[in-house]
């Protein structure tokens, strides 16, 4: 397997911080020590540590911290109760150095419109803007045109959020806007929606992966052909069931060891599946690329950049007495929306569910056909690269 190049680095890494806490917590619940690991074929004895695993340990924060050696400089939560730490200010989200790729630099105003409350993302992109020198315009979650008129007020020239917020902060601004670029993660944007809002508004857009518990994952290069994989990063593609390790171009689950000495997070599942590619890119650079996210290994959904995970839908329908089927759908436009049908009415449906998942259903229906939960994702675009 042609990632197994850089297994060496991640050998290196295990001997040297062998004595930190959650690297022995993650060998010890496999029944491991370092001194087992010698080959990846022994490194994937390592159990996968995934979402849900990490959703069990903030449930009890006093013993979860003493994984780690430092006191973080900041707890956040994601959806599903997770605990998410920073110990390791820009070395750990490391999202500079995807802005420095996408011509981000000192001279630009940024508008970050990702939350700075509670979840990682404003916190994310705050410090790598700061690290290139840009100047910030802390946003956050408002509405779109409030941050029109921000950008037309500031003049500013760089966005950072979601597809679909930037598509309708564009839509505001029309021939006021002055954004020359824009920075997208946690929606896929096709390549046709790339050339409409290109042609349109005069606007380059780049587009990254990452997650809340790892930061930038990969990020795409002047090329914008598939994104390169992070190299403080070893990142395996793994069949469904983790048994096989998937081949060039085919769909497998990102599983990646974060090389970080504060928070060295090893064999973390994302659920996110993707594809990687070997050919050499066009701007020479020698890291594995992988072609976006087609999908999840659960029946999870990310929807307007917020995870909605069936265990956690299991429990809001158990809580409010129901049966449920919550469907993804997207319009014309490429804007995801939310229908959720449940076998008996729920008072006050629509604010109870966004209280637990942050985003707002479109309609609920009430179908008393419905018997057992269901997550349905039927968004076509997804699908496209
Ligand atoms: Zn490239």
């Amino acid at each position: 397997m042609a990632l197994l190049k850089q297994f060496s680095k991640v050998l290196s890494f295990l001997k040297k911080n062998r004595n930190h806490p959650f690297i022995q917590y993650q060998l010890k619940r496999s029944g491991l020590s370092v001194d087992d690991i010698k080959d990846y074929e022994d490194f994937k004895k390592i159990k996968i540590i995934g979402r849900k695993d990490l959703a069990d340990l903030s449930k009890d924060i006093d013993s979860y911290l003493k994984l780690f050696e430092v006191c973080p400089h900041k707890i956040f939560e994601s959806p599903g109760g997770i605990f998410n730490f920073l110990f390791d200010k820009y070395c750990q989200y490391r999202f500079y150095k995807a802005l420095e790729i996408s011509s981000f630099g000192a001279c630009d105003v940024v508008i970050n419109t990702f939350a700075y409350h509670l979840t990682p993302a404003g916190e994310m992109f705050e410090e790598a803007a700061e690290k290139i020198g840009a100047t910030v315009i802390p946003v956050g979650p408002v509405s779109s045109e409030k941050c029109a008129d921000l950008v037309v007020r500031t003049k500013a020239t760089a966005f950072i959020g979601t597809k679909t917020f930037l598509k309708k902060v564009l839509e505001n601004l029309g021939d006021r806007n002055s954004l020359l670029k824009a920075y997208l993660i946690a929606e896929k944007i096709t390549e046709e929606e790339r050339k409409e809002l290109a042609e349109k508004y005069n606007i380059e857009i780049y587009q990254g992966y990452g997650t809340a518990e790892v930061g930038l994952i990969a990020t795409e290069c002047e090329y914008k052909d598939g994104m390169h994989i992070d190299d403080e990063l070893f990142v395996e593609f793994l069949s469904v069931d983790h048994t096989e390790n998937v081949k060039e171009g085919e769909l497998g689950e990102v599983i990646v060891t974060l090389l970080n000495e504060k928070f060295p997070l090893i064999r973390y599942g994302t659920g996110d599946l993707s594809k990687y590619i070997l050919s050499e890119c066009k701007c020479e650079r020698e890291s594995i690329r992988i072609l976006g996210i087609f999908g999840r290994t659960d029946s999870s959904v990310k929807v307007k950049g917020v995870f909605i995970h069936k265990w956690q839908f299991d429990e809001f329908c158990s809580a409010n007495s129901i049966a449920g089927r919550l469907e993804v759908n997207s319009d014309e436009e490429k804007f995801d929306y939310l229908i959720l049908r449940v076998n008996s009415n729920v008072k006050d449906i629509h604010k109870k569910f966004k209280d637990v998942f942050k985003v707002s259903l479109k309609d609920v229906i009430i179908d008393e056909k419905i018997k057992e939960n269901e997550i349905i994702d039927n968004r076509e675009y997804l699908k496209k690269r």
